[in-house]
């Protein structure tokens, strides 16, 4: 039962610190069937992928394959055995040992160019970090990443670092499905009193009221009994517009705090009417705020007394992108494994999944870089060029389930670059945050046209 933890690491350090290894070709070579397939499974209406027409004389001169797909064409597929690449060595020494589940965490890609039909893309691949073994929600396990090349002829085209955990399932009867904590009453309470009654009154009512004295007529925030200007103690208020940026904001890691799912961001947000004013920052995950974000005024029920005033970034303008709602059936979990060419059997296979402690079968990564690229080149239009899409996985997104897809601006360069943050919710919480960089030719200046609904 024991495996012996340090024969795996004392391997991995041994395999790590060997040269990069050829994975050997794609099965086959790029070709519009397969782009099509996968397409329809995504939902990908992106015409350069699919449309010779259209893509012809566009800056990609002729179809090309999605860059998000370019780990689909050297998947080992259904007639062949994983295996030959270091990693593989380490995920079959742990599987013998007992670590048969499996879940990815991390997918990191970088894309020189895209791929196009006809060509034969081949890896090289490194093993990164093994760690562990952790103790996880899923069971002990370890965490295993590695980095990989592809090549078209000698030509770098992309580069990827993927982590997964590869654990051993805890019993299934032991811990019951995860669902929605039961709401009890919000654990952190403001002290509201004669002062401050009329603002959380006003978050009731859906308005953010500030208080004005009464003497002199200058905003106060936090609400007080006197003005420290002219020392009136009679005070009405206003009804503030609602907007403002973030002046500065902390993130809170730790220790835990009730009613709060760590890591939160708490910001003051500086509103235009000249007072500030704290709030969570939500929508964003807090490592992609920044100081000067714009946002908006978000009334959050905490229960059925209280409604907190948050934040989230702003709606109007090229700043957030339109959400996408993907709804999550069996079938189209089951089309997208099988359309990234992922025979991995917790993505099609309910008994398979049960087996492993899930509830059910649940979305693959590669689907899920596919469908954060979906939703920026739906936004940016099909002149963008992706340049790296990166996700981080949280709860997984079981078939049933929708998924929620939200993303905002976090950079733009003078050359037409944009960064772009992604949040993607399902029932369980966060399924994946992520970033992705794209190129606008042409210069970022017509965002706000190709932001417009199409
Ligand atoms: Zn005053």
């Amino acid at each position: 039962m024991t495996v012996g933890h340090v024969d795996v690491l004392a391997l991995a350090q041994r395999l790590a610190a060997a040269p990069e290894r050829p994975g050997g070709e794609a099965a086959e070579a790029v070709s519009m069937p397969v782009i099509r397939q996968w397409c329809a499974a995504m939902g990908d209406r992106n015409p350069c992928y699919t449309d010779a027409a259209t893509a012809v004389g566009s800056v990609h001169d002729g179809p090309v394959a999605p860059p998000a797909m370019v780990q689909v064409w050297t998947m080992p597929g259904l007639d062949r055995r994983a295996g030959g690449t270091p990693a593989d060595e380490v995920l079959s020494a742990l599987r013998a040992s007992g670590y048969t589940g499996v879940v990815a965490t991390n997918c990191e890609q970088d894309y020189d160019r895209y791929l196009r039909p006809g060509e034969l893309p081949r890896t090289t691949t490194r093993l990164g970090a093994v760690t562990g073994p952790k103790l996880t929600a899923l069971g002990d396990g370890y965490f295993i990443t590695w980095h990989t090349t592809w090549y078209s002829g000698e030509q770098r085209v992309a580069r990827m670092t993927f982590r997964l955990l590869q654990f051993r399932p805890a019993d299934p009867a032991a811990s019951p499905p995860e669902s929605a904590s039961a709401q009890g009453p919000y654990p952190l309470r403001p002290a509201i009193n004669a002062d401050t009654a009329f603002f959380w009154a006003g978050a009731k009512a859906g308005e953010l009221r500030i208080q004005r004295c009464g003497g002199c007529g200058k905003l106060r925030h936090p609400p007080g009994p006197m003005c420290a200007h002219c020392h009136s103690a009679a005070h009405d208020y206003v009804v503030a517009s609602g907007r403002g940026e973030i002046f500065t904001y902390v993130v809170h890691h730790h220790p835990p705090v009730p009613g709060k799912k760590t890591p939160f961001a708490v910001a003051v947000i500086q509103l235009p009417e000249g007072v500030r004013v704290t709030g969570n920052v939500l929508a964003v995950p807090p490592d992609q705020l920044r100081i000067g974000m714009p946002v908006e005024v978000t009334y959050e029920r905490a229960d059925d007394d209280l409604v907190l005033p948050q934040w989230k970034p702003t709606r109007d303008g090229a700043d957030v992108l339109p959400e996408l709602a993907v709804p999550l059936t069996t079938t189209m979990v089951v089309t997208t494994a099988i359309a990234t060419r992922d025979f991995t059997p917790v993505h099609h296979d309910r008994a398979a999944a049960r087996a492993q402690g899930a509830p059910d079968i649940f979305l693959n990564i590669l689907t899920t870089m596919g469908l954060v690229q979906r939703f920026v080149t739906d936004w940016a239009g099909p002149g963008a060029i992706v340049r790296s899409i990166a996700v981080r996985l949280g709860a997984p997104a079981y078939a049933g389930d929708t998924l929620t897809l939200a993303g905002w601006v976090t950079d733009r360069g003078a050359d037409g670059s944009v960064a772009i943050g992604v949040r993607g919710v399902c029932g369980l919480g966060d399924h994946v945050t992520g970033a992705v960089r794209l190129d606008l030719p042409g210069g970022g200046g017509r965002l706000a046209e190709r932001s417009a609904p199409r």
